[in-house]
């Protein structure tokens, strides 16, 4: 079973639907060891996504992920609407001229998209960023797929990975992004670009599943 390009679409719909309905609580994460603005971000850049979508759906996988990218780089300001554009971005690069992806494609394609990410904010595993949500998963994915996982059960382990990963960053001391100005009294708080990550990977899993 691959993802087909119509799975890619609707995954899209559906996470413009749950970043809008968790948007008060990513919101609230923000406003803990930010400036509050991180659900709203996530609402608006989503939202924007849904309205371009009608103009490449019948495009390549990763014409879709381009123009997804180009959106969130030019409707969200902030930390995460570069380093998120910047992963969509990538996702487009790794998947041009795709109608339907594997297993090995989607890993290779979120492995382009984590490096974008890090190219771009720099940040390191135990920075208290998103990057502690996504680098787990895609080493959970990359694992289920040299252990012949099937795609469903590779997709389920890799959101359940960045569901610890964004439980881990509580404790952390965040050294990256504004909830760094806050030094160790950041620590104590779960960060709010990690439940994001999660949140993008559970409604991968949701919605490729089918
Ligand atoms: P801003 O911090 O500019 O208000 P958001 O609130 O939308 O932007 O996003 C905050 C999230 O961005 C943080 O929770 C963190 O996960 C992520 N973030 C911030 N800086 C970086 C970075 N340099 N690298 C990776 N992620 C980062
Ligand atoms: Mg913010």
């Amino acid at each position: 079973m691959n993802i087909t390009r119509d799975q890619v679409i609707q995954w899209l719909n559906v996470l413009a639907e749950t970043l809008t309905q968790n948007s008060d609580y990513l919101t609230r994460l923000d406003s803990d060891i930010g400036d509050g603005d991180h659900g709203a971000n996530m609402k608006r850049g989503f939202q924007a996504v849904v309205t371009k979508l009608p103009t490449v759906a019948d495009k390549d996988i990763g014409t879709i992920f381009k123009t997804v990218g180009m959106t969130l780089v030019s409707t969200v300001g902030g930390a995460s609407g570069p380093l998120y554009g910047t992963m969509f971005m990538q996702l487009g690069t790794s998947t041009a001229g795709k109608m339907e992806l594997t297993l090995a494609d989607w890993t290779q394609a979120l492995e382009a998209g984590a490096g974008g990410i890090v190219m771009r904010g720099k940040a390191q595993p135990g920075d208290k960023t998103m990057v502690d949500a996504l680098t787990p998963a895609l080493a959970a994915i990359k694992q289920a797929g040299a252990e012949q996982k099937s795609l469903c059960e590779a997709l389920k382990l890799c959101a359940e990975a960045a569901a610890k990963g964004r439980d881990e960053t509580i404790p952390l001391v965040a050294h990256k992004g504004r909830a760094s100005y806050l030094g160790e009294r950041s620590a104590g708080h779960q960060d709010p670009g990690a439940t994001s990550t999660h949140l993008m990977l559970q409604a991968a899993a949701d919605v490729f599943c089918k």
